[in-house]
């Protein structure tokens, strides 16, 4: 009977509200997993076509000044052994991606804002860009800067930026963060970015501690109220080294059904922005990302760091990856998603659908 959700679903994509956001994310009936996922696959393929983009990412540092209570690579965390790339390895690691047709790269770290970082990635998006002939694209995932900053790097050749602001709730928010970290901050940056001309990311925790589904339903309105242009978000997935390690009895199927089910909602309610399926799906179900795209995802993020610092980037426990080199998963991703009937578009930067239309006013 999953036809009687399609009016809910179709007006919810119409005109959503909280509390029909809300009411959605409760109900855990199999045949609204399901009728949801028909409906956003087809708002997807409608908007975007069957098509996937692969960002190589390159996790090039797990050196953090942030102290997260969820995150495994916290400053607090002494157990982490600390490592940076060289310029050598992240463009080495770059010229992969170029060879292999991957149309971008996201350079992903913990959080640093010392003039030595500031410039390091200055200088790497200088360089990336050139030895790709300026045909990679570049997105950043390094956290809080002044604008000064989003502007020199964007003036560098980055395009595109993640900053997930991880909760839309100011309270959750300083319930997973200590004093010295401000959500109000968090939120003043996602402005700065826009304003300095990037293609704006931003995303957040799914089912971590203390959130209410109405914290989610609230999570999608702020997509919508700041009209962003990407997406990543991903399910809570505790780390024993931290504070939120062993708060609450963790349930793998409920977490994954969730990410799920925001992904869907998500996408019918935005259309045509970029969604990822994150690699945090994939530690949940070996096929999450792929169930990632069937709920409406169209990035999918592979990883290309070397094997040697994949441990190193345990933000959560059990993350896939660490043995798979880049050729390898390239394989695999590329079959599983032909299997769906989708395409892989290499060499194209896939920029957000969303930002272009905005762009054109
Ligand atoms: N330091 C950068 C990005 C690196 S962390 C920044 O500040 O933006 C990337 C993302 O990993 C975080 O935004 C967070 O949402 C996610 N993450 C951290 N710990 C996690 C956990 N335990 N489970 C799931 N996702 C987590």
């Amino acid at each position: 009977m999953a036809r009687s959700y399609d009016a809910i679903l179709e007006k919810t994509a119409l005109q959503p509200t909280r509390q029909g956001l809300r009411d959605l994310l409760e109900n855990d009936d199999p045949e609204l997993l399901q009728a949801l996922t028909r409906h956003a696959y087809h708002v997807k393929t409608r908007e975007l076509g069957r098509n996937v983009y692969f960002r190589g990412i390159i996790e090039f540092s797990n050196i953090c000044t942030k102290d997260c209570y969820y995150c495994g690579i916290r400053k607090s965390n002494h157990l982490v052994n600390r490592y940076e790339l060289s310029e050598e390895e992240i463009l080495r690691e770059a010229r992969w991606c170029y060879e292999n047709h991957y149309g971008s790269l996201v350079l992903q770290s913990g959080e640093r804002r010392d003039p030595a970082f500031v410039d390091k990635i200055e200088w790497l998006l200088k360089e990336i860009k050139s030895l790709s002939h300026g045909s990679l694209g570049v997105t950043l995932s390094v956290g809080e800067q002044d604008l000064k900053t989003y502007e020199r790097w964007f003036q560098a050749g980055a395009h595109r930026y993640l900053l997930r602001i991880e909760t839309s709730n100011p309270r959750l928010y300083s319930s997973l963060h200590p004093k010295s970290h401000s959500w109000e901050e968090r939120r003043r940056c996602l402005d700065y970015l826009r304003q300095s001309g990037y293609q704006v990311g931003t995303g957040f925790l799914i089912g971590v501690p203390g959130q209410t589904f109405d914290d989610m339903a609230g999570d999608i309105l702020f997509l919508k109220e700041i009209d962003i242009d990407m997406v990543g978000m991903g399910p809570f997935i505790p780390h024993e080294e931290t504070p939120l390690g062993s708060s609450a009895p963790f349930d793998p199927l409920r977490q994954l059904t969730l990410g799920l089910k925001m992904i869907a909602l998500v996408r019918m309610v935005m259309k045509d922005v970029n969604i990822a399926a994150t690699t945090a799906l994939q530690a949940l179900s070996p096929t999450g990302r792929e169930l990632g795209l069937r709920a409406g995802a169209n990035i999918i993020m592979p990883n290309v760091t070397d094997l040697a610092y994949r441990r190193g980037y345990q933000l959560y426990q059990n993350k896939p990856g660490l043995d798979e080199n880049a050729v390898e998963q390239r394989i695999n991703l590329e079959q599983s998603i032909e299997a769906l009937g989708e395409k892989v578009c290499y060499g194209e930067w896939g920029d957000s659908l969303h930002f272009k239309k905005r762009q054109k006013g």
